[in-house]
């Protein structure tokens, strides 16, 4: 069995001065799953290692870097998945480092499947989880989007994921490891200026992130049209009756524009690759064993790439 990692770094319309960033932050992500899969870890190791890293990087609507809502606080959402239907996820968390560490451990140490909030701050607590300071997960881009959205009267979420020059992305990643089991993974500060107790799509399981039949699927973009259309769940589906995930992806992304949505999915099954968005931008990197990485963000990028593993 080969392994293999595919990346995302949110799709969004990522202005020009960032693109080198973001490429440079999958780049190193994936980088970082390969190596993990190389040395004989899990795919949920590898997963997890690769958003960690991501949600240190302030390139990223993750961790660090987060969008800030509406009282100028970081939230998180985190999903984390494995087969069988194995998830755990955590949303509206402050103050801690890795959501994604967080999740994993709501997976395995829970008999739940989503923690929120204070609940998975205590949570975090019990299990010796450090609590940052929020000074640490806030940075000055941050806070000066925060007072500009602040000023304006006609401000919507969705306007940052297309034709504004504001982005930067969630996380996503996906691994097959050598004994061909799949995990996904997701991380997010969620949307600009948004509710406090907001909750996207990224922790809810058949939108943020789905995996079954040996398919995986991840998603990014605007969360509130993505769990109209449960997005991953729908692209899986789709994976099992297309010839290519590029075209269950496709299909998927279709299901989306339809409600005028917007958004981007990647996907890995034991012999492929899938990626789609309709955002002017997604970053992702993808890579199978020692071979050479793929990377790109440009809609022609996803045709440049000969995605089959
Ligand atoms: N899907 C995330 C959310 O709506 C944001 C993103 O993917 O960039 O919270």
């Amino acid at each position: 069995m080969k392994y293999g990692v595919i990346i995302h770094g949110g799709a969004w319309d990522i202005p020009d001065d960032a693109v080198l960033d973001h490429l440079q932050g999958v780049q190193e992500a994936c980088d970082t799953a390969s190596k993990s899969l190389r040395e004989g870890k899990s795919s949920l190791d590898a997963v997890e290692a690769a958003i960690s890293l991501m949600e240190h990087n302030p390139t990223f609507d993750a961790g660090r870097g987060s969008f800030v809502n509406q009282i100028g606080e970081v939230e998180m959402d985190a999903i984390i998945a494995t087969e069988d239907f194995h998830f755990g996820s955590v949303c509206a968390v402050t103050n801690i480092a890795n959501p994604i560490q967080l999740a994993r451990l709501v997976m395995e140490k829970t008999n739940h499947h989503i923690l929120v909030g204070r609940g998975a701050n205590l949570f975090a607590l019990e299990h010796g989880f450090k609590e940052v300071s929020p000074e640490s997960l806030l940075i000055g881009r941050e806070l000066e989007r925060y007072y500009q959205i602040k000023g304006k009267k006609d401000f919507h979420p969705k306007d940052t994921f297309h034709r504004k020059p504001n982005g930067m992305g969630t996380v996503g990643a996906l691994c097959i490891d050598l004994t061909g089991k799949i995990a996904a993974g997701v991380s997010t500060g969620g949307t600009p200026y948004k509710r406090v107790g907001r909750v996207g799509d990224t922790p809810i399981w058949g939108a943020g992130a789905y995996i079954d039949a040996h398919i995986g699927a991840v998603a990014t973009g605007y969360g509130e049209d993505i769990i109209k259309v449960l997005l991953t769940k729908k692209a899986v589906e789709y994976a099992k009756r297309e010839e290519s995930l590029s075209s269950a992806a496709f299909k998927a992304i279709q299901d989306l524009e339809q409600i005028s949505g917007l958004g981007g999915v990647i996907m890995l099954n034991e012999q492929e690759f899938g990626i789609d968005f309709n955002t002017p931008r997604m970053a992702f990197a993808f890579q199978v064993e020692s071979n050479s990485m793929q990377v790109g963000i440009n809609p022609e990028d996803r045709n440049r790439f000969k995605i089959h593993r």
